[in-house]
């Protein structure tokens, strides 16, 4: 009888996963308190797994990758399985390279890819702005063609990666303020070196989730090359669309990866911690809730995989890439919660082992899951949205 993976995955593809579980767990497990206590960012065990190969698989394989999104979708599966932290840099990165590969033209591709695919530089998605958070239309960075180059003035907030060196960045701004938005937007590639380009501030998220990085960024008269615009002048939502529906699936299996670990580390605690004279698993509160838990998993995994599958099949997933972030960002949130409460007060003090201090953090990285690329309450709009489209359709 075929187990799960074999059903699921091919050999190539799970062989792929196994030697990349082999160097996490040599190269990234031993750092992971230290980077953990001490908020370290972990760049240098990105660039390694790019120097490995493991970057920039959806791209094909002129680019060095193996033109399949599945492969990357493994990555951030097994990185978010490592505290969370390095599945965003990967995370960004891949919906940056993904975007570039779709609407950059050969000139684009053969500058900004091969150094993302060898981890030397990341990507970044630069969309939210004080006005601009679920409603995107309320952009209100501009950019004005002078000569050659476009002239771009705003600010942008909450950008992962966003302020580091090295740096690819997607920057959606309106170059046609006379129109619905959704008409005058356009997508600039911007790299932090550029004049004008000023990181303003850090955000702390939760308190500051150790080994993530979050910007505010300020363009003060910064100038453009015109041979920067992807996907042609005002056609920037179009990139969006596309951009959010690639990131929401990828972002649904890098859920998938700490909501796995949080249960697995607390069916084990529950059969180690006594109580009452029996270990925790004996409460059928406890039990339940282990059961559960294994069920929301279960069901996110599949639905976020089944949407890559359909993704690698040309199609563009909007309703399914919406239900995957969904149900996988509140299986995460619910799953880590209940873990810490498994944990007792293990799950919320420093002085623990390494398994409870994982607890805790991906805890942080659970409740957080619902907010970024795009709410659960936006997914779910989306969704509806999509299901009457196809009622109206038949
Ligand atoms: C950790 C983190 C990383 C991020 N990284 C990036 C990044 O790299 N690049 C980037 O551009 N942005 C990034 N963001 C921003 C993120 O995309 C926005 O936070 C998100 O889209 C929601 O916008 P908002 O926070 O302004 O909330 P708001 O839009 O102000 O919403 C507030 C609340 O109202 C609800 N709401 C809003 N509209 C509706 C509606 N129509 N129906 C029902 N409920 C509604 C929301 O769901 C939410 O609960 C990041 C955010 C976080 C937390």
């Amino acid at each position: 009888m075929k187990t799960t993976e074999e059903i699921m995955f091919n050999e190539e593809e799970r062989e792929f996963r196994n030697e990349l579980r082999a160097i996490l767990e040599k190269e990234m497990k031993p750092k992971m308190r230290q980077q953990y206590e001490e908020d370290i960012y972990p760049r240098d065990i990105y660039e390694k797994l790019g120097e490995k190969g493991f970057l920039g698989q959806l791209l094909p394989p002129e680019y060095g990758g193996r033109g399949k999104i599945l492969y990357d979708a493994i990555v951030a599966e097994e990185l978010g399985a490592y505290g969370g932290s390095i599945g965003y840099l990967h995370g960004t990165s891949s919906y940056a390279y993904g975007t570039i590969l779709e609407f950059g033209n050969e000139e684009q591709k053969k500058k900004f890819l091969p150094p993302m695919k060898e981890g030397k530089k990341l990507g970044s998605i630069v969309i939210t702005e004080e006005e601009a958070g679920s409603d995107v239309t309320m952009i209100k960075t501009k950019a004005e063609p002078k000569g050659d180059y476009y002239i771009l003035n705003g600010e942008k907030r909450s950008i992962t990666n966003g302020g580091e060196p090295n740096n690819i960045e997607l920057v959606w701004v309106i170059t046609n303020p006379d129109v619905d938005p959704a008409k005058g937007t356009s997508c600039f590639i911007v790299e932090p070196e550029m004049e004008g380009f000023e990181v303003v501030g850090k955000h702390g998220i939760l308190g500051g989730i150790p080994g993530v990085r979050n910007y505010r960024l300020r363009f003060t008269n910064m100038k453009v090359p015109q041979e920067n615009m992807i996907g042609g002048e005002n056609d920037g939502f179009r990139v969006m669309m596309d951009e959010l529906a690639l990131e929401r699936a990828l972002y649904a299996l890098f859920c998938v990866g700490g909501a796995r670990v949080a249960l697995e580390l607390s069916t084990k605690y529950s059969t180690q911690r006594v109580q009452f004279g029996v270990p925790l698993r004996r409460f059928e509160e406890i039990s339940f809730r282990i059961a559960d838990m294994a069920t929301k998993l279960e069901a996110a995994r599949l639905v976020s995989y089944h949407t890559i599958r359909l993704m690698d099949e040309g199609n563009p997933a909007e309703k399914e890439s919406a239900m995957a972030k969904l149900i996988a960002s509140e299986a995460y949130s619910y799953i880590t919660t209940t873990a810490l409460q498994i944990y007792g007060d293990r799950g919320v003090s420093s002085d623990v082992d390494y398994d409870a201090y994982m607890v805790e953090w991906l805890f942080r990285h659970g409740r957080l899951s619902m907010i970024p690329t795009g709410t659960v309450e936006i997914m779910r709009f989306i969704i509806q949205r999509e299901i009457y489209k196809e009622l109206k359709r038949k």
